[in-house]
């Protein structure tokens, strides 16, 4: 058996660690003689993981008591909707920051609901992207709450700051949530798919101020209430149990590494690695994002002579390097490096890459 590097934007690749437990425990969960997908989701077996699993989650990321942390079934997705639908309350009205392929698809379902208005958008500068400063967003005054998707996995553009504002702050955090140390207190809803640095699609996991937790919009499905989803803990109908689980082994697993402050270092180290070779051979490779909104978990980059795409994503697959094609709205190469993806890996693509513009350049 030879495992790749799975540089895939998501599902993303887990640890080897996470799956060879997963694997061991199969079979007879705890003593149970079940796997844990044949366990009911209100035994005590499986309530002591979903409380166990909460606690890692709030030590992990520093979460006070005054707000809920929700386990819930759909990807990222979902939020798009329920934000919306929770949280504009008689206002009818938000302010959105439009940064990429997610933020529109949020804006898009949020219009649904309200009077979306853009605050502010991606810009260019010398063909680079940047967000201007929040102090220019154009925001409203009776915007419900303010939305923002603080890494855009796809355009690989990254908020190197969290915005100060007046409204509750939104977050869809689905590529970089547990990669660095964040003050969950400046949010007011911080929302991600688990499949990037979670674990498994089909969860998602919603951390919100509980004052924010109230009666929604009257056309609301009883699932899509965060009421509903608080006071039942989760459990008003049956969760994705498997996906859960397999976010406790990750909770467990981040610990071990030493937490968000460690993996975080790790992570600079990784990400630094790939754009000095971007930035040493820009004859030969380039990226797009201003230096400030560099994506610290989606190195987004193009081929020069474009031509040469297709060869360089072949030759990296033949040294087990997989995965790397850019979305197809963006084409180019992306190298999506969460948290599971070990330093070695980046020092193998590091390599082939200056390799490659030798070679071809
Ligand atoms: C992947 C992704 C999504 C979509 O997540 P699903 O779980 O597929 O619904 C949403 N937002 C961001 C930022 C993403 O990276």
């Amino acid at each position: 058996m030879q495992r790749v590097f799975n540089f895939n934007a998501g599902p993303a690749m887990l640890p080897t660690e996470v799956l060879e437990r997963a694997k061991e425990e199969m079979l007879d969960w705890k003593g149970t003689g079940m796997s844990i997908m044949e366990l009911s989701h209100r035994g005590h077996h499986f309530v002591e993981l979903a409380e166990q699993s909460e606690k890692d989650l709030r030590e992990l990321m520093n979460i006070p008591e005054d707000y809920y942390v929700l386990f819930l079934s759909g990807g990222a997705t979902t939020q798009f909707a329920m934000v919306p639908l929770n949280l504009m309350g008689e206002r009818l009205a938000a302010d959105y920051i439009e940064t990429g392929t997610w933020s529109k698809k949020a804006i898009a379902e949020a219009k649904r609901y309200g009077d979306v208005n853009i605050a502010a958008k991606t810009q260019y500068e010398n063909e680079k992207a940047y967000v201007v400063a929040p102090e220019e967003w154009q925001l409203r005054s009776d915007a419900a709450y303010l939305h923002y998707t603080p890494n855009e996995t796809i355009d690989g553009l990254e908020f190197q700051y969290i915005p100060d504002v007046a409204v509750p702050l939104v977050a869809d955090m689905t590529s970089m949530i547990l990669s660095r140390p964040i003050d969950v207190t400046k949010f007011g809803i911080i929302y991600a798919g688990a499949q990037k640095n979670i674990g498994q699609a089909g969860l998602n996991v919603v951390i919100i101020r509980k004052d924010l937790v109230r009666e929604p919009l009257p056309l609301t499905p009883t699932l899509y209430s965060y009421q509903v989803q608080a006071e039942s803990k989760c459990l008003y109908n049956t969760p994705p149990t498997y996906a859960w689980y397999i976010a406790s082994l990750m909770f467990d697993w981040l610990k071990d590494q030493g937490g968000v402050e460690a993996i975080y270092k790790m992570n600079q180290r990784k990400a630094a690695k790939l754009y000095q070779v971007i930035d040493d051979y820009s004859h030969f490779y380039v990226n797009k994002v201003r230096k400030d909104f560099r994506s610290m978990m989606n190195v987004m980059f193009y081929l020069q002579q474009e031509a040469l795409t297709s060869n360089f994503l072949n030759e990296a697959q033949q040294e087990g390097l997989v995965n790397l094609r850019g979305h197809r709205v963006s084409g180019g190469v992306r190298a999506s490096i969460y948290n599971p993806m070990p330093e070695q890996a980046i020092d193998l693509l590091a390599k082939f890459m200056v390799d490659f513009a030798k070679r071809h350049g």
